[in-house]
């Protein structure tokens, strides 16, 4: 039987409610146990049986239609976790309009630090290192919510960094977090996102419900001081938002703002966890906005960069939410 591979079984996510080795089409096969009714062993067992009846050529329940099985490619095959993705958070300190957490899972906003989160995940950490689980290639995404509310979040960089792991990590910028440039000077292959969205304080309180602008820009500058000759590894986000700061007058403020505290990687994006619920049409001027974005960060300074981002690129494309 030909033998079937999905880079996403590599993967460990903590989403809210439990445990899953996919975070694409988890809801519709067998892979996710919730923390409530399931040890880790469990679904570490669990883990185990789905990878070697993949290697024997069995796909799991759930992906057999799946676009990203392949045919698996010689050397891919690991029993090791090479991402983690942590998005268990429950707190965040701001409101965005656009959030999916605040609608699926009830995101508590709160002002303060040291959070509790779902799952305690550092003593997870420390007992899959010791289970020699983890690839040394490893990555930890740290997206949703606001990772740096968590109380566990400066041991989870100290942990990368001691381990030479990476991170990609999604904030507000709100919080400033001074592990945040070491680990990115002192791992590998690790990057952060800092979601902006607007080039004004007015548009930013209309966008995220708080009046955190300044404040932003701040430790956006910060980072980038501290994280010396890996700064551009830092990437100022700029959410297109369909009546709110789809405009070229708010996009060059927000280039404007960007390029006078140093950052050199630019993040066009789009809504689309609302969107597609209202219009699977994607508008032509969001569509122009995006590609505005993209000449002018292309053809202000040939430094400046912007990462590739085909899933989106195809959107705008097809001017669609549907994959053609
Ligand atoms: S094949 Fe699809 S459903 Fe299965 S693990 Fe991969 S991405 Fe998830
Ligand atoms: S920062 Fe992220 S988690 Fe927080 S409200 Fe905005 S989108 Fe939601």
């Amino acid at each position: 039987m030909a033998q079937k591979y999905c880079q996403y079984l590599a993967n460990l996510v903590f989403q809210r409610d439990g445990y899953t080795l996919c975070n694409k089409l988890w809801w519709k096969n067998d892979l996710f146990c919730s923390y409530k009714e399931t040890r880790l062993e469990y679904f570490l067992k669990r883990r185990e049986e789905i990878l070697v009846n993949l290697y024997k050529g069995e796909v799991p329940t759930g992906c057999n239609d799946c676009p990203y099985l392949h045919d698996m490619e010689e050397d891919e095959f690991s029993n090791k976790i090479k991402n983690i993705e942590i998005n268990h958070w429950t707190q965040c300190n701001c409101a965005c309009s656009y959030c999916s957490n605040k609608d699926v899972s009830k995101l508590e906003i709160t002002n303060k630090r040291n959070q509790k989160g779902n799952v305690e995940i550092m003593p997870i950490l420390k007992q899959f290192e010791k289970q020699e689980l983890l690839d040394k290639n490893l990555k930890i995404n740290l997206v949703g919510g606001e990772p740096t509310v968590l109380k566990e979040f400066p041991d989870i960089l100290k942990f990368v960094m001691k381990h030479h792991y990476s991170i990609d990590l999604s904030t507000n910028g709100i919080f400033y977090e001074k592990y945040i440039p070491k680990a990115l000077r002192e791992t590998p292959n690790s990057y952060m996102i800092i979601s902006v969205d607007a080039g004004t304080r007015e548009t930013f309180k209309k966008i995220k419900g708080v009046d955190e602008f300044d404040n932003v820009i701040k430790n956006l500058a910060k980072y980038v001081k501290e994280a010396k000759e890996t700064s551009n590894r830092i990437m100022a986000k700029y959410m297109i938002l369909e009546g709110i700061n789809d405009n070229r007058e708010e996009i060059d403020k927000w280039i404007e703002v960007c390029q006078s505290i140093g950052i050199t990687s630019f993040f066009p994006d789009i809504e689309f966890c609302h969107a597609p619920k209202n219009s699977d049409v994607i508008s032509d001027n969001v569509c122009e906005m995006y590609e505005y974005i993209k000449e002018r960060i292309r053809t202000l300074n040939p430094k400046y960069s912007i990462p590739a981002y085909d899933f989106v690129d195809t959107f705008i494309k097809n001017k669609s939410f549907t994959v053609k």
